[in-house]
């Protein structure tokens, strides 16, 4: 199994959602480690950006502006902003014309958004979500939860990974209920 992410990566502080006014579970949960926390929550769009800047030179060992454009379907120039506002956060390396590099600690921070995106994937494939759906709802997900949360959702896709009773269960079971909803719509 890949090594996990410290866990406390990941805070749930509670602050003043500024989009709605009102106090939330802090959306944005990454921050640093305690005792290494001189930087606050990241937003969503930040994060998006790591995660993609971390898949795409997973493949390349850099990531250029036109192919993190691609991944999150968004304009070269919104890419070019934000490489030069992680850079101003030490977050990646940016070299004109060429594109980025995570800075080791871009890349921890990435390290945890996949880590939760994987887990979430899993999760809900697992229970039997579209490969689009699954994907698109895992990307919204892994940055709104508890790290307590995706640390359980681990352990249980683990655990039910073990028993191959339960898919044949739960997938009969999915079964049933669909018959049973396609038999009271026909009444
Ligand atoms: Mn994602």
């Amino acid at each position: 199994m890949r090594g996990r992410p410290h866990p406390d990566h990941l805070c749930g502080k509670r602050c003043n959602d500024d989009t709605t006014g009102g106090p939330l579970r802090h959306r944005h949960m990454i921050s640093m480690a305690p005792g290494r926390c001189g930087r606050g929550p990241l937003s969503r769009k930040v994060e998006d950006y790591l995660e993609a800047i971390f898949r795409v030179a997973r493949e390349k060992g850099y990531a250029r502006t036109s192919d993190v454009a691609k991944e999150l379907s968004v304009s070269p120039s919104s890419v070019v902003e934000m490489f030069q506002k992680l850079g101003h956060m030490g977050l990646v390396t940016y070299r004109r014309y060429e594109g980025v590099t995570l800075t080791p600690e871009g890349r921890s921070i990435a390290e945890v958004i996949v880590y939760r995106h994987e887990t979430l994937k899993g999760f809900l494939s697992l229970i039997g979500v579209p490969e689009r759906i699954a994907e698109e709802d895992a990307c919204f997900m892994e940055h709104e939860l508890h790290s307590e949360t995706i640390e359980r959702v681990r352990e249980l896709v683990e655990c039910l990974e073990r028993s191959p009773a339960f898919k044949t269960e739960f997938e009969a079971f999915i079964k049933t209920r669909e018959f049973e909803r396609d038999r009271s719509g026909r009444r």
